[in-house]
């Protein structure tokens, strides 16, 4: 009996040797299974996904530009940017603005558009590069201020409202030069902004506006900085309207069609 009960515990405590030398090797195994994979790929890994430290600040930029203040403007920009319009204020830091029709400081009395940016048409924006360069060239250097360029279809059926005479606003229907991106109305300024005396004021009716206007109740200086203006543009491509000093027209506008997208 003992000698059984011996026999029979000493196979007991191999069995139980055996079952403990199993589990240790199951365990080895389970440790170099899981060890060995994150070993060899962690290089991989780690370039396909960044620790998270260097994502946060992707996180903070992303949500800082989530307010409508800051997205609405992107979107119209993308849009405008994808119809062939270059925003001018990005063209050049020697550019200043006046945007009228922004403002309740032109004819109408009336805020025409919202916001006082200035579009115009990639083949539009060359020209002013074009007139700029001739500008800077002179012993005293010049620059532009711009009062209007781009103008939405929207904001063109406000104008003919707030004024109908064809001679001065083009009939919605016919579709604004502006309206194609392709017109802009601009002085000359110094390079601090300041700008040159000219025959009249932005957008007046008076016969002193007319380019070919040599009268004497507009001084010497004013009729030269009108006919730089007029020089300047038209060496750089644009053509002049008779009624408006201010006002020039890339050549081609024709081919570019009328545009309603806002600002
Ligand atoms: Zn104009």
């Amino acid at each position: 009996m003992n000698n059984n009960f011996d026999k029979h515990q000493s196979i007991n405590k191999r069995v139980n040797r055996t079952w403990i030398a199993v589990l240790i090797i199951c365990l080895v195994f389970t440790g170099l299974i899981l060890f060995f994979p994150s070993q060899n790929n962690g290089g991989k890994e780690n370039n396909a996904i960044p620790p998270v430290k260097d994502i946060t600040p992707q996180i903070i930029e992303a949500s800082a530009i989530t307010s409508e203040q800051e997205t609405l403007p992107l979107f119209h920009d993308n849009a405008l940017k994808t119809a062939g319009f270059v925003n001018i204020k990005e063209l050049s830091p020697l550019f200043y603005f006046d945007i009228r029709y922004a403002t309740t400081n032109n004819f109408t009395g009336k805020v025409i558009y919202d916001t006082d940016q200035c579009y115009l048409q990639k083949e539009a924006s060359e020209g002013i590069l074009k007139a700029l360069k001739i500008l800077q060239k002179r012993d005293e250097p010049l620059t532009f201020i711009f009062y209007d360029c781009y103008r939405p279809q929207s904001a063109q059926e406000k104008l003919w409202l707030a004024y109908p005479n064809p001679s001065y606003v083009a009939r919605p229907e016919k579709g604004s030069r502006h309206s194609r991106g392709m017109a802009v109305d601009l002085t000359l300024a110094k390079q601090d902004g300041t700008p040159l005396p000219m025959p009249t004021e932005f957008d007046s009716f008076k016969k002193e506006a007319h380019m070919d206007y040599n009268g004497s109740s507009v001084s010497k200086e004013a009729l030269e900085n009108r006919d730089l203006l007029k020089k300047v543009m038209t060496e750089a491509g644009f053509t002049y309207t008779r009624t408006e000093w201010w006002h020039f027209d890339k050549t081609g506008w024709k081919q570019k069609p009328v545009q309603n997208i806002d600002f």
